[in-house]
């Protein structure tokens, strides 16, 4: 069968490759599910990968077949497993456990080891192909009703991770009733945080650059949430008028803005940093500021990667209340369909050149 893979170390090695189908008994104990690939949604990552920026090949291959967000059909399952069946809608969660104790407990997402194994993107065979065999474990049934948001479940694991461990760690506070937020960046992952904030009850400013009116403004509003143009009012001019913010989930790729949001927290809150930079940019920083008023303010910086088996679950809840609450605003992030593996070109020339592509996807197969 048909796979989009790189040569990791090779800058733009994006290639067809042919590789075996999987079958079930490649997972022990009957605990195997074969899932037909639907669709594949790929994001900055997989452009850094294809960059050479990182990522590696499993053990022994010179390929690493990427894209890590899936949505696809369970084709076949062991005789072991429960939670899905034949025809069921399915995600896929992104990293596998190593050998830490977070690793033994479900928790891969907070491995303490350097090493992580992440399908489509380190070590791990991604999705970007025909079929795949998992473990039960690793598989996410997704509701038919939310079919028409297919591929937006992986990185809306991560926005629910992000803002679930906000809320985690500032039960430090004991009360903790935080009413502003800042969203910084209004791509997959700033817009998804903007609704999961908005179920929430804040009060919510997502911030980008290009001014109104926009597609990424018009969700924002449909969210019901308030679009700021940086280039109109700066977070510095927005702390003005709406007061420091209780939270701030940075999701803009910028270390410079990730830094320069620490400026603005209120006291008490937390500042949340989700951005992958594989670049190796340097930033002057006001330190001394910073410093004196994280002390003084009480305040928390805190780092959130990729998401597991729970994360998905929220955010698949997150996303039905959202279609409720707000419905058909979800659906307009996928903007940019590609058909077809053979397209793969197509594919990587909208996500490093069309600046207007929200989301780019690969129709891989209808069911
Ligand atoms: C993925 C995460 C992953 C992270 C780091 C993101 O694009 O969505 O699942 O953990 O990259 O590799
Ligand atoms: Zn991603």
């Amino acid at each position: 069968m048909k796979a989009v893979a790189v040569t990791p170390g090779t800058p733009n090695s994006v290639h067809l490759e042919e590789i075996a189908k999987p079958t079930l008994d490649q997972v022990a104990n009957g605990n195997g599910v074969l899932v037909k690939v639907l669709k594949v949604g790929v994001d900055a990552t997989d452009r850094e990968i294809n960059d050479a920026l990182y990522g590696n090949a499993p053990t022994g291959d010179k390929h690493l077949v990427i894209g890590h967000e899936c949505f696809g059909i369970v084709e076949a399952v062991g005789d072991n497993v429960r939670r899905v069946k034949p025809g069921d809608y399915v995600t896929a969660t992104v990293r596998r456990p190593g050998g830490s104790i977070y690793d033994m407990i479900g928790t891969n997402d907070m491995t303490s080891e350097e090493e992580y194994y992440e399908r489509g993107i380190n070590l791990r065979h991604g999705f970007l192909t025909e079929y795949f065999v998992d473990e039960e474990e690793y598989i996410v049934r997704v509701p038919e009703g939310l079919k028409h948001l297919h591929v937006l479940q992986e990185p809306m694991s991560c926005a629910a991770k992000a803002v679930h461990q906000a809320y985690e760690a500032q039960h430090r506070m004991k009360v903790w009733r935080p009413n502003v937020a800042y969203v910084l960046g209004a791509g997959q992952i700033g817009l998804l945080t903007t609704l999961i904030l908005k179920l929430r009850g804040l009060e919510v400013y997502t911030l980008a650059r290009g001014e109104a009116p926009n597609l990424k403004a018009e969700i924002v509003a449909g969210l019901e949430a308030n679009y700021i143009s940086t280039r109109e009012t700066s977070m510095a001019e927005l702390v003005k008028i709406t007061g420091k913010p209780d939270l701030i989930v940075d999701a803009t790729g910028s270390s410079q803005l990730a830094f320069e949001s620490m400026q603005h927290l209120g006291h008490n809150g937390v500042v949340v940093w989700t951005g992958i930079t594989g670049g190796d940019k340097v930033t002057e920083v006001p330190s001394d500021s910073i410093n004196l008023q994280f002390v003084l303010g009480n305040k928390l910086l805190l780092g959130s990667v990729n998401a597991n088996r729970n994360h998905f679950e929220m955010g698949i809840r997150d996303l039905a209340l959202g279609e409720m609450m707000y419905p058909g605003v979800l659906g307009k992030i996928l903007t940019h369909p590609v058909d077809g593996l053979d397209n793969y070109k197509e594919m990587m020339r909208l996500l490093v050149e069309d600046k207007d592509a929200l989301k780019v996807y690969v129709n891989v197969a209808s069911e």
